[in-house]
């Protein structure tokens, strides 16, 4: 089956599964190649990175790396240490960044497994110089997170500092690079501009995903995207210009009618108005779907598709279980042992963020380790 086949053939119940499996997470791998090629083409003459922090926004960093280093990928961030050495044991050539720095003590893990630290005070450049053979690093530059870096006050004795060891790369991070027009982008430029003065022929980085998109183009020499390439989209003011990668589906395990008045769920938080069909399906909060998907007066609820049809939640979304009201849904597909689709092409990331009150990076960063995964186009 062509991976560009419409997403209705990609459904579970079309691909050989487990009769037991209640929750499944499918991972379009060509996708994430195909997206990670998008993003490069509009990095134009600039190299384009992948960020792969967090087991690669959920989605599972061996597969994921994978697929980046056949799409022609080189260069990858992680947060930490840990997270470093897998993504070695995966990439044995690669470029391996730890966005922590170097954390006290972990300098010889950092060396052993070949990543190379981004530095984000001078204290951190001279315990990583310390480890003699002038070693490689990434100078992390602080333009107004103030989180993680390098004040720009303290360039000048970063670079005096910096001759001890090898910088590869001198980057910093937006604070809102996903609203084009906020005004600390351009000052935040600025700042990284200032500060990469004092290292004249070391490549710099300062784009994330959205960053990539900015009217300015701060592309630098070296893009840095994540949430991109994982199907979210960077550019909320406009059309997602990325393919969706994650497509998450849940079993119904359970169905009934209600009459007008009866409750659904812990603490009773719905009642029915009228007779009711509603269907109950097999994942909760422990698989990364968000309690705040639960109805509410700020929001409406989260939303499934049954048989195509829209389905809202009812009732508090709890550990195992998530309850729709599938009224209108067709009946065929609303019966026990069908699939219901959570996140996909019909529900992208950005909506799921937005019923739950949360981001499109928590969503896919949380969904859980219960799911059977499987990955298309490997
Ligand atoms: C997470 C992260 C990125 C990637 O950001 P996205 O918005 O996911 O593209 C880039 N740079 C740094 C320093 C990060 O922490």
């Amino acid at each position: 089956m062509g991976i560009n086949e419409p997403a209705a053939r990609l459904r579970p119940r079309t691909e050989p599964s487990d009769p037991a499996e209640t929750g499944v997470l499918i991972v379009d791998l060509a996708a994430l190649a195909d997206n990670w090629r998008t993003m490069a083409r509009l990095a134009g003459g600039a190299e384009c990175g992948a960020v792969v922090k967090a087991d690669a926004y959920g989605l599972g960093l061996a597969p994921a790396m994978r697929a980046l280093l056949s799409a022609g990928c080189r260069t990858f961030f992680v947060a930490n240490v840990v997270e470093g050495e897998a993504a070695r044991a995966v990439a044995n050539d690669a470029t391996i960044y730890v966005l922590d720095g170097v954390v006290p003590g972990a300098a010889p893990r950092l060396v052993a497994a070949d990543l190379i630290p981004a530095l984000g005070s001078l204290g951190e450049i001279d315990e990583w110089a310390a480890t003699g053979r002038k070693p490689k690093a990434a100078i992390h530059f602080d333009t107004g997170m103030n989180r993680f870096g390098i004040p720009i006050s303290e360039a000048a004795q970063a670079a005096e500092r910096a001759r001890h060891i090898a910088p590869t790369l001198v980057m910093s991070h937006f604070v809102s690079s996903q609203m084009r027009d906020a005004p600390g982008n351009a000052r935040q430029i600025e700042a990284f501009l200032d500060a990469r003065a004092r290292f004249a022929d070391i490549p710099a980085s300062m784009a994330n995903s959205s960053a990539v998109f900015l009217p300015q183009r701060p592309h630098f020499d070296l893009v840095r995207p994540g949430y991109a390439l994982f199907g979210g989209n960077p550019t909320p003011y406009a059309e997602c210009p990325v393919r969706p990668v994650a497509r998450l589906s849940a079993r119904i395990l359970s169905t009934r009618e209600i009459e007008p008045g009866a409750c659904v769920g812990y603490d009773a938080l719905w009642s029915a108005r009228r007779r009711t069909r509603i269907a109950t399906i097999g994942v909760g909060y422990a698989d990364g779907v968000p309690v705040g998907a639960t109805s509410c007066a700020e929001k409406p609820a989260g939303e499934a598709l049954v048989g195509g049809v829209r389905c809202p939640f009812i009732g508090r979304v709890s550990m195992d279980y998530v309850v729709l009201d599938v009224s209108e849904a067709p009946r065929e597909a609303a019966q026990r042992g069908e699939w219901v689709e959570l996140l996909g092409d019909g529900i992208c990331i950005e909506e799921a963020a937005s019923r739950a009150g949360t981001i499109g990076y928590e969503i896919l960063t949380r969904l859980g380790a219960r799911f059977s995964r499987r990955y298309l186009g490997a």
